[in-house]
């Protein structure tokens, strides 16, 4: 009997446990780690804020679930891994010490480096927790004259709720009558694009926050937020009332004493989902070193790769299932203008995009069907 051990209780992490269940049954030990017993799901974190929906729709109970598929659950954090004695030690939590393991799945997700940008903690806003993304929602009932900024640090990779927040609020703003009296502006550290790349979104993109009287700003790198004011490491500035920002990411730090990831402590893996250098351990979701945004379906899609692989080494046959990098989706602009894009990372070919109020609503479709599958 193998001892799977599973580290996050994110979109990776879950698929992964799902999988590994599923095809394994009871003939091996799987154990998922996580430091909170609740699943996310993080694209719902702007309607959330908005108010178009409760703490409780976001999140379920993760023990209860894993229960359920036969896979332990322990609530703990994970302060490293020691893949040479394959063992991970646990800070604190359920249990506290060294958890052995044969093999390993790694989806710890990001870090938010806030610490990059001076003043980020005390002065801005971000939705990237629960807890953040009610705190912002106060501030968005409380502002109904001025500007609001939005945008992205650099090395942040999550564009999608920039472009959301922008046009909730602005319907929002709308809906009260309070459109007139405020301005809402997009900052990007890109200088070149929307960083949504594929020319048709960039064009789509621009003509809804256009029609919105968004105002995009690009080659901005905040790189300090001030009370009122946010300052770019060129040397521009912009004044602000109400400020949301995606942080800097990074990898997950359980592995970055290692050598086994980039500058950024994410994890080197080949298409099989494999860590490069290091044996019986896979990597999948925001803490892997793949360009582009870090997006859920991505997360999904390595660790069905990465639980497909693990399945045939522990049953002694050779990895037959490699990930394409490819970047899937939906803008909602609460509305005809919100946007799919899909293009694949790996390959020089332009964006497919498509554009209607259908996008929106099959967002939504989908997270009611991530929930009654997955919860
Ligand atoms: C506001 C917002 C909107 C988004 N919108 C979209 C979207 O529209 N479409 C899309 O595809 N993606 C979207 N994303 C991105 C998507 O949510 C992430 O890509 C996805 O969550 C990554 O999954 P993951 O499993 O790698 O990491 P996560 O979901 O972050 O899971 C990591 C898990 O590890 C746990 N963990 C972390 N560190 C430790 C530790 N030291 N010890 C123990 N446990 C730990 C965490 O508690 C968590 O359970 C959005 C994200 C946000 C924040």
């Amino acid at each position: 009997m193998a001892r799977i051990l599973i580290l996050g209780g994110g979109f990776g992490g879950v698929v992964a446990a799902r999988r590994l269940a599923t095809a394994l049954g009871d003939q091996h030990d799987i154990t998922l780690v996580s430091r909170n017993r609740l699943f996310v799901f993080y694209p719902a974190l702007v309607r959330l804020a908005f108010g178009k929906c409760e703490r409780d729709d976001v999140s379920f109970d993760l023990r209860h679930t894993m229960l359920e598929r036969r896979v332990n659950f322990i609530e703990a954090e994970v302060a490293r891994i020691n893949p040479d004695e394959r063992k991970v030690i646990i800070a604190h939590g359920e249990v506290e010490g060294q958890l052995p393991y044969d093999y390993l799945v790694f989806a710890l997700g990001r870090r938010l480096a806030t610490e990059r940008v001076t003043g980020f903690y005390e002065h801005a806003h971000h939705l990237l927790n629960v807890d953040k993304a009610l705190q912002f929602g106060k501030a968005l009932a409380a502002f109904h004259r001025g500007h609001a900024v939005i945008g992205e640090c650099p090395g942040a990779r999550l564009p999608v709720p920039v472009y959301e927040t922008a046009f909730a609020l602005s319907r929002l703003l709308q809906d009260r009558g309070e459109k007139v009296q405020s301005r809402i502006t997009i900052v990007s550290p890109d200088p070149s694009s929307l960083q949504l790349d594929g020319s048709q979104a960039s064009l789509a993109l621009q003509q809804s926050l256009a029609s919105h009287g968004i105002e995009f700003v690009r080659d901005f790198p905040v790189n300090r937020v001030a009370p009122g004011v946010l300052l770019a490491a060129n040397g521009s500035t912009i004044n602000f009332n109400l400020v949301m920002l995606v942080p800097p990411f990074q990898g997950a730090p359980a592995a970055s004493h290692l050598g086994i990831t980039n500058d950024e402590s994410y994890l080197n893996v080949n298409s099989t989902m494999r860590v490069v250098g290091v044996e019986r351990m896979y990597a999948v979701g925001d803490c892997v070193n793949f360009s582009g945004p870090k997006l859920g379906h991505m997360a999904v899609r390595q660790a069905e790769v990465a639980a497909t692989n693990l399945i045939n080494e522990i049953e002694g046959r050779e990895p037959s299932s490699n990930y394409v990098h490819e970047m899937r989706l939906v803008i909602d602009e609460g509305g005809a203008d919100s946007l799919y894009m899909r293009k694949e990372l790996w390959l020089d070919e332009p964006a497919s995009v498509r554009q209607g109020r259908f996008w929106s609503w099959a967002k939504l479709v989908q997270e009611k069907y991530w929930r009654a599958t997955h919860s």
